[in-house]
């Protein structure tokens, strides 16, 4: 069982890569990608973890980037993660984060909170500061109930906290990963609110740059939407990948090789490797 889309707390997940590893074979996946947004410094503790638990592991990262002004993430796969090209881009993503957390807790102050930017970085503890760790500060000082609510308000989409300028293009992100041997793949492609036809061409575009991949199944995803990626997928003769995007064990929604079943009539990432 294929999981190619989980997060440690290297970025905004929760468990340490060892304990994410151990889930996931308790969770019956025999192969695991850990794809934290922007940072591969979680790859080495889950590499040893899996020898010992014998579990192939697999490089991941999810790239930030931004396309036609919508956030867009692309995950790469299966990539020499010390490639010099791989560590260059990985640091660009940590100056443009910290750039981007400053922005947002100027932002978060002008409509009334103040103290965010120390209080996600205290969060963050040392990972890749997120918006996830700004809405967890906005939930501990009482301005919202949920993460939920914290996006809604403060972090979504068009709302203050939502800054992106500073992302690469998708070209960028697909050149990174082919550079480090890897295989690129848009990541839950359902979730960005596109109409199809907007999606049709963020895929041209990707697969111009030289995208092979495309989720056709996420967590947490209804089945007549795997039912269209899979269509997606075929007339764009794009490899299809799988992974539930976990992030903390509380969520049973989007639990470690938990989601539909991949359909078994269209070519998969894996068989690129
Ligand atoms: P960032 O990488 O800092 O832009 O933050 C994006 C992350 O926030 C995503 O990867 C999700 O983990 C999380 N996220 C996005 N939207 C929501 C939401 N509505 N509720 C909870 N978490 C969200
Ligand atoms: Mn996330
Ligand atoms: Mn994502
Ligand atoms: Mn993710």
């Amino acid at each position: 069982m294929y999981d190619l889309h989980t997060h440690s707390r290297c970025s905004d997940g929760i468990l340490r890569p060892e304990a994410l590893v151990s889930r996931a074979k308790e969770h019956g996946v025999t192969v695991l990608a850990l794809t934290d947004h922007d940072t591969t410094v979680g790859l080495p503790e889950a590499r040893l973890a899996a020898a010992k638990a014998d579990l192939t592991l697999i490089s991941g990262i999810e790239f930030s980037c931004q396309w036609n002004g919508i956030g867009i993430h692309i995950i790469g796969l299966n990539f020499q993660s010390d490639h010099p090209q791989m560590q260059a881009a990985e640091q660009q993503q940590a100056r443009s984060r910290d750039e981007r957390a400053e922005l947002i807790g100027e932002r978060l102050s002008k409509v009334g909170i103040q103290g965010a930017l120390a209080g996600a970085r205290k969060l963050s503890d040392g990972g890749v500061i997120g918006r996830p760790h700004f809405a967890q500060y906005l939930i501990d000082q009482g301005h919202v109930s949920s993460m939920n609510a914290a996006f809604k308000r403060y972090l979504g989409a068009g709302k203050p906290g939502d800054v992106k300028q500073m992302w690469p293009s998708v070209e960028q992100a697909v050149e990174w990963i082919r550079a480090a041997g890897g295989v690129a793949v848009v990541a839950h492609p359902d979730k960005y609110k596109m109409t199809r036809t907007k999606l049709r061409r963020l895929l041209d575009d990707f697969i111009e740059a030289g995208g092979q991949g495309i989720e056709v199944v996420s967590g947490n995803q209804a089945p007549n939407t795997t039912r269209d990626m899979r269509l997606l997928a075929q007339q764009k003769e794009l490899y299809a990948s799988c992974g539930s995007d976990f992030h903390v064990p509380d969520q049973p929604w989007q639990e470690l090789g938990r989601y539909a079943p991949m359909p078994n009539d269209i070519p998969t990432v894996w068989e690129l490797w």
